[in-house]
């Protein structure tokens, strides 16, 4: 600085101008309130910080709503797919409605894996039905072992948010029918030690200690004495007690005798569509008393009054063709019903009528106005059915089920419930 405005600086301060005293005023006041905006900035930012993480945004179009939520799928029979098709999940399929491409493009965070046992094909019990479980098993696990970029094992809830804040999608699994248990109480056990966190006590085809929705015996049979043990084992180990594909009968049973949280799978109102597979509101509200989820499937038989019927008309249309199909494939009998059901997805669709993601709302907006929103989820049955909904098509199109929720006023929190909040609450309790 050079000495002449020095000089000009000196004797500025030590004039006595009263315009500098109003300067020095106007500066400290500057200061002060500068420090004073910088601090409660700085806060807000904290408190912001602290109750939003800086990678969760915050917008609230339908597809942020649909990300932020922590999606978990009760019921997909993919598994039969790794084991008798091969395919490779980690590409994306150009059949089935189930892939990991598809599924991260779809925001699902959580998949359980029908365990599933067809007692037509592999009996209702004994070493072919036990073999035919362990091996579908041991195929999710090799998934989750070989890809444990994309996949994680999990048999828990905390499971379950551990995939979602490492990027990955949970692979959980489930019994569909107790066949695999070979009536033996032990064997429930050893389900459980080997990851399965539910099972349903018959498919449908009635066991000797559980009455199906899907035969004649059903009607009259519930759990026997056996079956109310298996129960209280699953309780007491902390697996879930799935009514789908029960009888009524079987179910009252259940909610009678389960201590834990029922839950249903993959199944819907019957008030809606009158099938013996979905539940009458007296049901539904007995389920809920436990504190369990109704998780709505995404199948068209379920949803769309009388779809049924005319799906029966329909397969007896074709029944020729998927025979002939049937004759024409040269593997196995798993090979031969595949054969049948390519015919039957590829008629379905051209023969009967679409369904729309509407539809499966209908039925969470019934479930809601009996029971209230912390009792609904979802349970789609993908690769488990021939058919599915126009624009729920695939895992991938899962977010039009949260436009369709939100366009009809369910709150973020909702849909947070809905997509798989509400599962995560009954896992959590398990034990
Ligand atoms: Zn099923």
């Amino acid at each position: 600085m050079r000495p002449f405005k020095l000089k000009m600086i000196n004797e500025w301060i030590f004039s006595t101008n009263p315009r500098k005293f109003l300067t020095i005023r106007i500066m400290i006041t500057f200061f002060l309130l500068s420090a004073f905006l910088s601090a409660c900035y700085n806060n807000k930012m904290n408190q912001d910080k602290q109750n939003t993480p800086m990678s969760q945004n915050t917008a609230s179009d339908p597809l942020s709503i649909h990300q932020r939520a922590i999606a978990v799928d009760m019921h997909a029979d993919t598994a039969q797919r790794l084991l008798d098709e091969h395919v490779d999940i980690q590409q994306q399929l150009s059949d089935g409605h189930f892939d990991a491409v598809r599924a991260k493009a779809g925001g699902l965070d959580a998949q359980f894996f029908s365990i599933w046992v067809e007692p037509q094909l592999f009996g209702g019990g004994g070493a072919r039905a036990m073999k035919r479980a362990d091996e579908q098993i041991a195929a999710v696990r090799e998934l989750a072992e070989k890809h444990p970029e994309t996949w994680l094992l999990a048999t828990s809830a905390e499971d379950i948010r551990r995939a979602v804040r490492e990027g990955k999608i949970a692979a959980l699994m489930g019994l569909e029918g107790g066949y695999a248990i070979d009536e033996r109480l032990e064997n429930v056990q050893r389900y459980y030690d080997l990851g399965v966190r539910y099972m349903s006590p018959a498919w449908s085809i009635s066991t000797s200690w559980a009455g199906s929705s899907g035969d004649d015996v059903g009607l009259t049979r519930g759990l026997n004495d056996f079956g109310k043990s298996v129960v209280r084992e699953m309780n007491r180990l902390g697996m879930m007690v799935d009514v789908s594909h029960v009888s009524d009968r079987t179910f009252w049973d259940i909610v009678n005798t389960s201590t834990a949280p029922v839950v249903a799978t993959h199944s819907a109102c019957r008030a809606i569509a009158d099938v013996p597979r979905n539940l009458t509101d007296d049901m539904i509200r007995a389920l809920a008393k436990t504190g369990g989820v109704v998780n709505v499937i995404f199948y068209p038989e379920h949803l769309e009054p009388g779809w049924q019927t005319l799906k029966k008309k329909v397969d007896a249309e074709i029944a020729t063709m998927v025979q002939q199909a049937s004759n024409a494939e040269p593997g196995g009998a798993v090979h031969k019903k595949l054969a049948r059901d390519r015919v039957r997805t590829r008629e379905f669709a051209r023969r009967l009528p679409p369904v729309k993601v509407s539809r499966i709302v209908d039925h969470i907006d019934h479930i809601v106005k009996l029971v209230g929103v912390d009792h609904v989820g979802i349970g789609s049955d993908f690769d488990g059915v021939q058919i599915t909904t126009s624009d729920l098509a695939t895992v991938a199109d899962l977010p039009n089920l949260t436009k369709e929720l939100l366009r009809r006023g369910y709150t973020e929190s909702d849909v947070e419930k809905i997509l798989g909040g509400n599962m995560l609450r009954v896992m959590e309790a398990l034990h």
